[in-house]
């Protein structure tokens, strides 16, 4: 999908969402997820931030505070998400829409995330869906360690071992 195109389908989400619940269509919404999405790097999450700072780059007013209550937005509108846990970095965010049908392997020394596209496994996931719940999205996050870190992981390990 281009870049145009993933704009207007989330600006069309955003806009569904805000008016499904109520909420004031105020320009500044739509500016911070069209400054996110130059941020987009499909598995590289961003920190609010760096969104605010992209945001103020290109020429936006609104306060740090409306930063978050708009990616508060974005997540509960299941347009971004949260990355559970970064070690060492704080909270980042990803755009959903790379991670629908995926499983996401976090790797938890270099903070690298893997897309497995596992179709079946988070349809099923969806389908054990608590009762009187709207899932925003589904995505399943592994915490462990890369190919790459678990080579390297036992370079180090091995002349300790000999001590
Ligand atoms: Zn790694």
């Amino acid at each position: 999908m281009k870049q145009t195109e993933v704009q207007l389908l989330l600006s069309s989400q955003l806009k569904d969402y805000i008016s499904a619940h109520g909420l004031n269509h105020t320009n500044e919404r739509y500016e911070i997820l069209k400054a996110a999405l130059t941020l987009d790097e499909e598995s590289t999450p961003f920190s609010a931030r760096t969104l605010y700072k992209r945001y103020t780059e290109l020429g936006g007013v609104a306060t740090r505070g409306c930063i978050y209550d708009t990616l508060k937005i974005l997540e509960q509108a299941g347009i971004v998400m949260r990355v559970p846990a970064l070690v060492g970095t704080g909270i980042g965010y990803l755009f959903g829409y790379h991670f629908s049908n995926s499983v996401a392997v976090l790797c938890l020394y270099c903070g690298k995330i893997q897309l497995h596209k596992r179709a079946r496994f988070t349809r099923a996931l969806l389908a054990a869906k608590p009762p009187q719940t709207d899932i925003a999205g589904a995505t399943v996050f592994i915490y462990g360690t890369c190919k790459h870190c678990g080579r390297k992981e036992n370079k180090i390990k091995k002349p300790n071992s000999r001590a």
